[in-house]
């Protein structure tokens, strides 16, 4: 594949040689000059790329309302595990396990950025503040037991809610963003 011409179908980012590295700390097997394996922003597989510059689109007014909820309730979701792993990025101790929260937060929020345009949302929600000192996080293996529950969350609701969504290209973002996740809960339980 001409690198230049690679296109994530699911966030819609051009992957090139200035960009294919980043949030690499988040992958088991890392994307290299010349073999991409997974779009670096939302961390879906190469099945998900393109070199035709196509990508997935959504009618988001030919949604119905509980797809419509559900897809809310995703931004949310997104958001809400981004927020958590950029704290937790700040209160782990080893540089390696910083690093790797660090990227989890970006791919996450982009999670939420893919949902929000989808569901043609009109006002991005700010969260409430979550004070994370009340877990007393000790250990970065308490933080990264932590993110696990909050990824095994996170592909149980896709895997649950996608039989509800009727339209085919929102099943298949479900199908790419949950495949995202099963590989962070190797990735944090490892
Ligand atoms: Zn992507």
């Amino acid at each position: 594949m001409d690198m230049e011409q690679i296109k994530c179908m699911v966030c819609g980012m051009n992957i090139n040689e200035k960009n294919f590295y980043i949030n690499n700390s988040a992958f088991l097997e890392k994307n290299t000059g010349d073999k991409i394996i997974y779009c670096p922003f939302c961390g879906v597989s190469e099945i998900y790329l393109s070199n035709d510059g196509q990508t997935y689109t959504v009618d988001s007014s030919l949604l119905d309302e509980n797809t419509l909820k559900i897809i809310d309730h995703a931004v949310k979701l997104e958001i809400f595990n981004g927020d958590f792993y950029k704290k937790a990025s700040e209160m782990a101790r080893s540089n390696e396990v910083k690093e790797i929260f660090s990227a989890l937060s970006k791919i996450e929020m982009f999670h939420a950025k893919i949902h929000f345009r989808i569901g043609g949302f009109n006002n991005f929600p700010k969260l409430t503040e979550i004070d994370y000192d009340k877990y007393k996080y000790d250990t970065d293996k308490a933080l990264l037991e932590a993110a696990e529950i909050r990824e095994k969350h996170a592909v149980s609701y896709y895997d649950k809610y996608k039989h509800e969504v009727k339209d085919k290209t929102v099943v298949n973002i479900f199908n790419a963003l949950s495949e995202v996740e099963k590989e962070h809960i190797l990735l944090t339980s490892k």
